[in-house]
């Protein structure tokens, strides 16, 4: 069956919440996919970060099929190995000291936002977050979301979260009051256009928590686990928070989806304060203790920072080239993003629509970014070959 014809199918069924490339995937390989119609695409999206070990790595297919032949769930009532086995990985290698499950990002937030909650006790339940952040689509995290445009329509929206503006810890300290319970923001915001937070604002704030008792919340779901060329993003910027979330890459494409803190503030969720039925599904979490296991080998984020680097040089060239299209290239690791001019964003559209037509995925972040998020295994080769599609691109714009 064709792209086409799959396309029409699902267009009849399926309610209308995303915009999706006329494309049906049937196939996936390291950084490569293949859609019905047979075409092969270079993949820079990786699933939105996900796929961070490409598609299809054989060492986490055949931890799945692996744990799939012994047991497919068992719900938190018992204790599974995967489970066990992937929670030591993460306190090992992490601040933390205790670890709850959960299947996806949204899920990992609301257990930080309730852990952050109980913790500071009757009266303490204000959450800043930051304009321009996004924390997933619940009601709590899209409350919890610094974008107006994700609320609209939903309000009312659970009270008990405000937004500081981004950049300025001052606007932060003005915010906290006696109900303030946890300040909750990403080390480089990933979704609003690949913004980083510089080392100093971080420190700051994490003064600000330290001075007022406040919990340091970081949403780690996209910038975690190799993504910015550290296992988590706040490793570079010498600021440990109290409680962090991860979920995407987590999986290399399973879905789950993590809670870590430390062993005191853990003492606050008690037996039956929080629970989720499929939270660390032993294939989900077989899957998991792969990919630590994968990144974690010698060399692993050395090769992310070096690919890092040479990706970001050849950005820069993209965005001297064109200097009406694009003003520069922002993001840490191998989540960047080229800046582009008010010209540039009008193409902007454009020229996903345009890479997509030559067989090359990337999606556009926030309202002013190209964003490149491959899998962290992508090679030299393939960067050059992305960066030869983009130029044949905008070189059809001038
Ligand atoms: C994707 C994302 C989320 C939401 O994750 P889901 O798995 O879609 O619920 C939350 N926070 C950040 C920073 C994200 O990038």
């Amino acid at each position: 069956m064709s792209n086409a014809t799959w396309r029409a199918r699902g267009d009849k069924v399926f309610i209308g919440t995303y915009s999706r490339f006329p494309a049906a995937m049937v196939r996936g390989s390291g950084c490569r996919l293949w859609d019905a119609d047979g075409r092969e695409y270079l993949d820079f999206l990786a699933g939105i970060a996900v796929c961070s070990l490409g598609h299809c790595h054989p060492r986490v297919t055949e931890a799945i099929c692996r744990q799939a032949g012994s047991l497919l769930h068992v719900s938190n009532l018992f204790h599974t190995q995967p489970q066990i086995e992937l929670a030591e990985l993460l306190v090992a290698n992490s601040f933390a000291d205790r670890v709850f499950m959960c299947n996806s990002g949204a899920e990992a937030n609301e257990a930080a936002i309730k852990l952050a909650r109980i913790h500071s006790g009757e009266g303490r339940y204000e959450v800043i977050s930051l304009a321009g952040s996004f924390h997933g689509r619940t009601l709590a995290t899209v409350a919890a979301t610094g974008q107006p445009r994700f609320h609209q329509g939903f309000e009312p929206l659970p009270r008990g979260f405000v937004h500081a503006e981004f950049g300025d810890p001052a606007t932060i300290e003005a915010l906290i009051t006696p109900q303030t319970c946890a300040i909750l923001c990403e080390p480089l915001q990933g979704e609003s256009g690949v913004r980083p937070l510089e080392p100093d604002y971080l420190r700051a704030i994490r003064t600000l928590c330290d001075r007022h008792g406040l919990l340091l919340i970081f949403d780690e779901v996209q910038t975690g686990l190799g993504r910015t060329g550290t296992l988590f993003a706040h490793e570079q910027l010498g600021v440990t928070p109290d409680i962090m979330t991860l979920a995407k890459a987590l999986g290399n494409g399973l879905p789950i989806g993590a809670m870590l803190t430390t062993e005191r503030i853990a003492a606050s969720l008690t037996v039956g304060t929080h629970a989720s039925t499929f939270g660390g599904n032993p294939v989900a979490a077989a899957a998991a203790v792969e990919v630590l296991k994968i990144m974690l080998a010698d060399g692993f984020m050395e090769s992310v920072r070096e690919k890092s680097a040479l990706f970001i040089e050849k950005l820069r060239t993209v965005a001297d080239r064109y200097p009406h299209l694009a003003t520069g290239v922002r993001g840490r690791g191998l989540l960047l993003g080229l800046i582009l001019t008010d010209r540039g964003i009008e193409h902007g559209p454009d020229i996903v629509q345009q890479m997509f037509d030559e067989g090359a995925l990337i999606n556009f972040a926030g309202n002013r970014v190209l964003r490149f998020v491959p899998p962290l295994i992508v090679d030299t080769a393939e960067i050059d070959l992305l960066i030869d599609k983009l130029c044949r691109v905008l070189d059809r714009l001038v």
